[in-house]
């Protein structure tokens, strides 16, 4: 993948597969990225148990970015893994979330310490599934708490050294030193294929230090359209919103941006 021109970038939850976590419509561009040599980079908020599970499904052999930029991982040529820690740990975080919580006077709850009917509720995960989501060392979701917290919050995590990102069914607590496009820079430069074009694909504000880091932005829209917080924090750039949802906006969007660039 170092000398690819073009790097895919893309979220997986609601991106590259839709709320019922259907990879199917992407499989196929999947593979025609693969024959071009153009490397999929999973860059996702999921824990490195579940996207293996999606590499592995999807055949993908490329690094891959996870707990939303907090650890990067890959392997070398001869099938050992590597690894890049960019996060604070699990534990610093809960103790942060914890004061966080203290501070604004609501309990601030961890996706982790939902019970398993809770837990499917919100995320659609159920046995052994829900076991790989709470395998999770570098990043802290947690259920998004109402809007009136956000200045408070907000102006909270500059003293604890702390970002937190709203995605669409939670929300991320994570270190400054940690989000998707921290985690982008990091492997151009481990690749050092500085002139990379990327391609970043996102479907939610957890989303935006990734499409900020690409050079082609494509939001991918869900059901109902797309996220509109997103579309409002990258006004001013240059954005393609998908017409069609999920997978099957990510196929359409990529099949014919990539052809675009390959033709030029
Ligand atoms: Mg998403």
């Amino acid at each position: 993948m170092n000398k690819s021109r073009i790097w895919i970038v893309s979220d997986v939850d609601g991106t590259l597969m839709d709320h019922f976590y259907d990879l199917t419509p992407a499989k196929e561009t999947i593979a025609w990225l693969q024959r071009l040599g153009i490397p999929v980079i999973l860059c996702t908020s999921k824990t490195k148990s579940e996207v293996k599970i999606i590499r592995n499904d999807l055949n993908l052999k490329d690094p891959y970015i996870v707990e939303n930029g907090g650890a990067i991982y890959g392997e070398y040529s001869n099938g050992k893994e590597w690894e890049i820690i960019l996060g604070k740990s699990y534990t610093i975080l809960e103790k942060i979330l914890n004061n966080l919580s203290e501070n604004i006077n609501f309990k601030l709850r961890p996706l982790n310490t939902l019970n398993d009917d809770e837990a499917t509720n919100l995320t659609g995960l159920e046995g052994e599934s829900l076991k790989l989501m709470r395998d999770r060392h570098w990043s802290m979701p947690f259920l998004n708490p109402p809007d009136i917290f956000d200045k408070d919050l907000k102006r909270l995590c500059q003293i604890y050294d702390v970002e937190i990102f709203r995605g669409n069914r939670m929300s991320h607590l994570l270190s400054k030193n940690s989000n998707k496009g921290i985690a982008i820079k990091k492997l151009l430069n481990k690749n050092k294929n500085f002139n990379a074009q990327i391609i970043g694909l996102g479907d939610s504000p957890n989303d935006l230090p990734l499409l900020n880091n690409s050079k082609y932005k494509i939001v991918i829209s869900g059901i109902k359209g797309p996220n509109q917080i997103l579309l409002n924090q990258l006004k001013g750039t240059d954005v393609c919103i998908s017409k069609k949802p999920h997978g099957y906006g990510w196929k359409e969007e990529v099949f014919k941006l990539v052809t675009k660039l390959l033709n030029n």
